[in-house]
């Protein structure tokens, strides 16, 4: 029989624990070639998810759980919990239910036809904000012309299936900013996806604002791609070019009309402009630095409080 991991990162779960486990133990008695474990990866979470995983681990063999030393991320959580799998394949998703556990049928039928990952295509119900909605879609476009990993539209969610020769290749990266919806892109292998309609949160709130989106964002487009470097070199460029032809035309006028041409506040404005893009460069090889630093000193992904492999 083949195994499978179900990996579930929770951040203050409490309400959500029981919910998904029923879920996904009714999909699996209607599966009778598979046995499956889940594997909850307690992120650091403040409410009581990891008395009830300790409850729930003792009452059912198939939960495993991973705690944490403190919060690391969704990310990290999602990585703890593939690496300590050992099943023919792994499914990792959120704990809140927006990703429907009766998709797993469909997932495992297009890993047996031979898929090594079904990544899923995510269409959001009418009620979703046109905001949350927007700024989703901008960043997959984003992201993927920026760099070189393609992201499908709506596929950009972590609920997704990886056999065991993928989850071996991911096991083995130790990037420090991990961002797997673009690193299982990037690894290649033969991928296929199907569609589901996200769901409400089933309890709880969710874990990510407008801020944290942002920083998601960065990290995504610094971590897979190096094109924002070049943006300094093509604005020197452009500036400088710019800056030679007005320089002509200003020597040329002040030849034929024997005026000086003043201009005090168009003075300040250019200093200020250029300190400002100069600025901004600045910053985007500070972000690339901050990741060779992060990268170089080497640090783990994540600390491992308790489990109960
Ligand atoms: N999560 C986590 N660590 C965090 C934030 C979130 O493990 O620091 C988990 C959370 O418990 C959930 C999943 O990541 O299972 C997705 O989080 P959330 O539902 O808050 O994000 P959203 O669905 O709003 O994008
Ligand atoms: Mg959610």
């Amino acid at each position: 029989m083949k195994k499978i991991s179900v990996v579930i990162p929770a951040h203050n779960e409490e309400g959500n624990i029981s919910l998904i486990h029923q879920r996904i133990k009714e999909v699996f008695a209607k599966l009778e070639d598979y046995h499956f474990e889940i594997i909850f990866v307690n992120d650091g979470s403040r409410d009581s998810t990891q008395q009830i995983l300790e409850k729930l681990a003792r009452e059912n063999e198939e939960i495993k759980f991973i705690e944490f030393s403190r919060n690391f991320g969704h990310q990290p959580a999602v990585k703890a919990g593939i690496d300590s799998s050992s099943a023919n394949a792994v499914i990792s998703m959120d704990a809140d239910l927006q990703h429907p556990p009766e998709l797993i049928p469909k997932m495992i039928e297009q890993w047996e036809k031979g898929f090594d990952i079904v990544f899923t295509i995510r269409t959001y119900p009418k009620h979703i904000s046109t905001f949350k909605r927007k700024t989703s879609e901008l960043f997959y476009h984003l992201l993927s012309g920026i760099s070189d990993v393609n992201l499908v539209k709506g596929g950009g969610s972590d609920f997704r299936l990886m056999d065991a020769s993928v989850v071996d290749v991911i096991r083995n990266m130790n990037e420090a900013d991990i961002f797997l919806r673009g690193l299982s892109t990037w690894i290649g292998f033969k991928q296929t996806g199907v569609e589901f309609t996200a769901g409400d949160r089933a309890s709880g709130e969710s874990s990510y604002n407008l801020k944290k989106m942002m920083r998601f964002a960065f990290t995504g487009i610094t971590a897979f791609s190096v094109k924002p470097l070049y943006l300094a070199a093509y604005l020197g460029f452009i500036f400088s070019a710019f800056a030679v032809l007005v320089y002509g035309i200003y020597v040329v006028h002040s030849f034929i009309a024997h005026t000086e041409i003043s201009g005090w506040a168009s003075l300040i404005m250019t200093v200020v402009f250029f300190g400002g893009v100069q600025l901004i460069i600045l910053g985007i090889i500070g972000i690339y630095l901050g990741k060779m630093f992060k990268q170089v000193k080497d640090r783990p992904n994540y600390i491992i409080r308790s489990n109960n492999f």
